[in-house]
């Protein structure tokens, strides 16, 4: 059956460990992401929403159950396949992970040509115009220790988007940052994923932040169990 989602989960179950001491993460999930769609997930810590992203994200293996990206079948999928599925997405964790001996240009310019075949000015002018789009236009030279942390996640926002992925895979990427900054730097990823054309699973636990999704879920011992729809 053909669908234009970018991610497709039908009964989805995932477990850790092995028998006799196996058990069960996810239950029986179903779900789908739309393109351009900016979803939110909540739900409490160890709930499961860390495995989901990993998975969906081809970090680790579908064990039960079916999980397509852009169609394609993730389960029984090999590491090529999953490396090319990884280029179509762009992460963002809770902690940063930009590489401290490169500049905010150089970290988001090294994600672009690590995976397109772009020549060097080109990457150059993109990195920098997409550190202008988070704001930060005046930091490009700059290493991470000289920037604050919501400077630094507005950096590994630039990084997961400047290669227009089709999907964004953000896990509490607020976490470590006070309310009003966590609120700009989500504003901004909103307002770079619809520019960019990607659709957005978030992660998150602040309710002052689930106004920019287009559609909450929420996680629960495993199972999702709700779906409301907060815009047309
Ligand atoms: P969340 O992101 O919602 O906090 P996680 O997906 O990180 O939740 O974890 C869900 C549950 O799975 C937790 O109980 C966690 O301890 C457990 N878990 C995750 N990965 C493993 C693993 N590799 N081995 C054992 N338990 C794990
Ligand atoms: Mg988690």
């Amino acid at each position: 059956m053909h669908s234009d989602s970018i991610v497709s989960i039908r009964n989805l179950n995932y477990y850790v460990g092995a028998k006799p001491l196996r058990q069960q993460i996810l239950f029986d999930i179903n779900v789908e992401v739309k393109p351009r769609e900016i979803v939110i997930m909540t739900g409490p810590s160890g709930s499961g929403k860390t495995t989901l992203l990993t998975l969906i994200g081809g970090l680790r293996s579908v064990q039960e159950g079916s999980l397509k990206f852009l169609n394609q079948e993730l389960r029984g999928a090999n590491e090529k396949q999953l490396v090319q599925v990884r280029r179509h997405i762009g992460y963002i964790f809770q902690a940063h992970n930009l590489l401290e001996f490169l500049t905010a240009r150089q970290n988001v310019q090294m994600s672009l040509e690590l995976w397109k075949d772009i020549p060097e000015q080109e990457a150059k002018a993109k990195a920098e115009e997409v550190l202008e789009a988070v704001q930060l236009g005046d930091k490009i030279d700059l290493h991470p220790q000289k920037l604050s942390g919501g400077q630094k996640q507005r950096v590994a926002i630039a990084r997961a988007l400047v290669s227009s992925p089709r999907l964004v895979l953000a896990d509490e990427p607020t976490a470590a940052l006070d309310g009003k900054t966590g609120r700009t730097v989500v504003e901004l990823m909103q307002r770079l994923a619809k520019e960019q054309g990607s659709a957005l699973l978030l992660v998150t636990h602040d309710n002052r932040i689930l106004d920019i999704a287009d559609r909450i879920i929420n996680m629960e011992d495993g199972h999702l169990v709700s779906k409301m729809l907060t815009k047309k």
